[in-house]
């Protein structure tokens, strides 16, 4: 016997919502998933009518989503926004280059403005060259594309960027800093916004934090949008495969929600020290030390020694950045750190 739609009753059921397990029709899967992205921004007032927001956009499901639903909730709602498009190319042949092609035909289909910031234009390297020198890329990417989001905001002139992270996404997140004891990092990443934190810095948010990823690929597939969906060809998956397989084998749908509402909880605690902020005396960027972690791993690349500023010898490596002369014992351990 097919199964009705549990929200219209008129029509057979498409899909079982990976977040509810309600039986639903396309069009009420539709209906509803909007409908809460939309009352996610409402409450927790993500924009401001007449302000222009920059949409993080890689060409993959999320940001692929993001887009669509930002244009689509902006007329329907009036909310009164500028939207762009924000690409960030990392110069990964075989990935990046592709996805981007995705997202030039996205601007096509959605008729926004883009803008792509490349890491080969703003620091003279591409991924595909740091690789070569060094297998730890994702910390530089993650440093590096941080920056970029920024540096292209600000040449956009927008007040805020939004990108594409999911629920799945946060949870990780927190269970990564759970299991790390890291509970000061669980503030911003369980923030739906950030305001901004220094001159450089624009603030972001977060529309899609409470929608599954599974919800946004079935809600992709059955609007047929068009997104880009291989993975990145440099892709370890590291730490984060662990947290992605631990919330994978819960047989409970909304243990993606509670994770991610502990960490809210959690979060809020009195007491966490967050680190002090300054700016970086090289390029000017938010930073906690005298050089952002950007500045001291392009110091590394350029000077041939790539595990400058990754691992456990930050004093070593601030007094290498600064000229510092170095004791003999530190002269020992710089030789048997295998850079
Ligand atoms: Fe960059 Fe690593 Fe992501 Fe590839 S998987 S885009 S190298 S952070
Ligand atoms: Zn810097």
């Amino acid at each position: 016997m097919p199964i009705q739609c549990s929200s219209c009753s008129e029509k057979r059921a498409a899909l079982r919502r990976p977040k509810t397990g309600h039986s639903m029709c396309k069009q009420c899967f539709f209906g509803a998933f909007e409908e809460e992205v939309h009352q996610t921004i409402m409450a927790a007032r993500l924009f401001k009518h007449g302000e222009t927001v920059a949409i993080g956009a890689s060409g993959g499901k999320d940001s692929t989503v993001l887009a669509y639903l930002m244009k689509t909730l902006n007329g329907r709602y009036r909310y009164g926004l500028n939207l762009v498009l924000l690409s960030v190319d990392e110069g990964i042949s075989g990935y990046r280059d592709d996805s981007l092609e995705t997202v030039k035909r996205n601007q096509r289909q959605y008729d926004l403005p883009l803008k792509i910031v490349s890491y080969e234009e703003l620091y003279g390297w591409t991924m595909d060259a740091i690789v070569k020198l060094k297998k730890n890329n994702c910390t530089f990417c993650g440093v590096f594309r941080r920056q970029a989001l920024d540096r292209g905001a600000i040449v956009l002139k927008v007040d805020k960027i939004c990108t594409g992270h999911n629920a799945d996404d946060v949870a990780e997140t927190v269970l990564m800093n759970v299991l790390r004891g890291d509970i000061a990092r669980l503030r911003r990443c369980t923030a739906i916004s950030t305001a901004s934190e220094g001159k450089g810095v624009v603030p972001r948010c977060k529309p899609l934090k409470y929608a599954y990823e599974k919800e946004i690929v079935l809600y992709a597939y059955f609007k047929k949008l068009d997104y880009f969906s291989t993975e990145c060809v440099y892709s370890p998956n590291g730490y984060r495969g662990h947290a992605r397989t631990f919330l994978g084998t819960s047989v409970r749908p909304s243990s993606i929600m509670d994770v991610i509402h502990s960490g809210e909880n959690l979060s809020v605690k009195e007491g966490v020290k967050m680190p002090v902020q300054g700016t970086c005396s090289r390029c000017g960027y938010i930073s906690s030390q005298a050089l952002c972690k950007a500045c001291v791993l392009l110091e590394g690349l350029n000077r041939g020694l790539p595990k400058l500023g990754i691992g456990k010898h930050h004093r070593l490596h601030d007094k290498i950045l600064n000229q510092q002369p170095l004791t003999e014992k530190e002269e020992r351990k710089l030789k048997a750190i295998d850079f």
